[in-house]
């Protein structure tokens, strides 16, 4: 196994754990910064290299960590031949309309839906929809933001303003409306799929999200609806050629499963699998988009993760925790940004539910919402 030199688009959290996953394997990681279009190191920011261009030359194989990315810069990757899983998988992460019809060539259940670009094409969603409804930006939504609840119609003309203004504000932007699904929870599957076609999946993700936000991941061992996910994981990730990690966030109806979304990445939902499964999706996502042979993806012991939401120091005592493992991603501090995580396993869910108990009792509220719900 030779030495593989991976450029990320992204720097964030992700491909500073793509790194810290690939480092083992002998892969090195470069990440190019969107924002200040500078090529960095993932762990440090510091800038290396001479450039895109020349980070593109030197790169065995480009990937992403996100789908909000300048279709210049993913034109110009594309063109190198390396860049995996493709740009149309990456577009379909980054735009609703381009991701419903994937969901619906392969397919898949999703809520009902329609495109609005104009009032008249509101007017007609609310009939076809109906509502309750969800709205929601075509491009640039992540974490709940470009979001609307559509519950009387007396409030149509303030949200058609809001919505207008989006459309004004953003070149090619549309509105998805999407029918309001009254789910039992949310779950999500995180998977990689080899140029081969070799698919693997990790165990079910329970997620509970507060404000648009996820707080709380807990792997399941749920076969009948982990059969179902992974039949539609398959499905999308056949129908797009997909090389990598990709994760699909669904719905779960009395059993029954809708995508709500998809992830054309490692995700953080997946972020349970660097304690609670044999190869993190980290590092499948590298061996999958090397082309080497994927990792285990079973649950080693019962896990769950919590965002740390907008803080950037914990008590010490943490660590006196058995299975208990902080992950920090190194960023500046903003009230409710996504900080770092803890990964916390257990032999039983029983003690898994303990040690959750526990931890809030020494956790606020604020920044660990979910885990104060349970
Ligand atoms: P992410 O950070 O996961 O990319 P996002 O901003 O792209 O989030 P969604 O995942 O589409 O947005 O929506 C955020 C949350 O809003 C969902 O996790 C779910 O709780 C709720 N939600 C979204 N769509 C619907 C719907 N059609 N019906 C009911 N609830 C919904
Ligand atoms: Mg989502």
């Amino acid at each position: 196994m030779a030495n593989q030199q991976v450029l990320v688009l992204g720097a964030g959290q992700l491909a500073r754990m793509m790194s810290l996953a690939g480092a083992p394997l002998n892969i090195d990681i470069t990440a190019f910064d969107v924002e200040s279009e500078k090529v960095v190191h993932p762990l440090t920011g510091h800038v290396i290299g001479h450039g895109l261009n020349n980070a593109i030359a030197q790169a065995d194989v480009i990937t992403a960590e996100f789908e909000h990315i300048p279709h210049s810069i993913l034109d110009m990757c594309e063109k190198s031949g390396k860049f995996k899983p493709s740009t149309q998988a990456i577009k379909a992460g980054g735009d609703r309309r381009i991701e419903k019809q994937l969901l619906d060539d392969a397919n898949v259940a999703n809520a009902k839906y329609a495109v609005i670009t104009n009032r008249a094409e509101f007017d007609a969603a609310i009939t076809y929809v109906g509502m309750p409804m969800v709205l929601k930006t075509a491009l640039g939504g992540y974490d709940g933001k470009g979001q609307w609840r559509l519950k009387q119609l007396d409030q149509v003309d303030a949200i058609w303003q809001e919505m207008e203004q989006s459309l004004i504000n953003t070149p090619y932007q549309a509105i998805v409306a999407e029918e309001f699904v009254s789910f039992d929870r949310e779950v999500s599957l995180i998977g990689a799929r080899r140029t081969n076609g070799e698919v693997v999946v990790y165990p079910l993700a329970e997620n509970i999200h507060v404000d648009g936000v996820l707080s709380l991941s807990t792997a399941i061992d749920e076969p009948k609806l982990q059969e179902q996910a992974k039949e539609m994981f398959t499905a999308v990730a056949d129908k797009l050629n997909y090389v990598g990690v990709l994760a699909l966030e669904f719905f779960d109806v009395n059993g029954q499963l809708l995508v709500n979304e998809i992830a054309p990445r490692v995700h953080n939902s997946g972020h349970w699998t660097q304690q609670g499964a044999e190869v993190c999706q980290f590092e499948n996502h590298l061996r999958a988009v090397c082309d080497l042979p994927l990792g285990d993806t079973s649950l080693i012991r019962p896990t769950a993760m919590m965002n740390i939401l907008g803080l950037d120091r914990l008590p010490e005592s943490l660590l006196a925790i058995p299975n208990c493992h902080i992950h920090w991603y190194g960023k500046e501090k903003r009230a409710g940004r996504k900080m770092g995580h803890i990964n916390v396993c257990a032999k039983s869910s029983e003690q898994l539910n303990t040690t959750l108990s526990k931890l809030a009792s020494i956790l606020p509220a604020e920044h660990f919402p979910a885990l104060h719900q349970r």
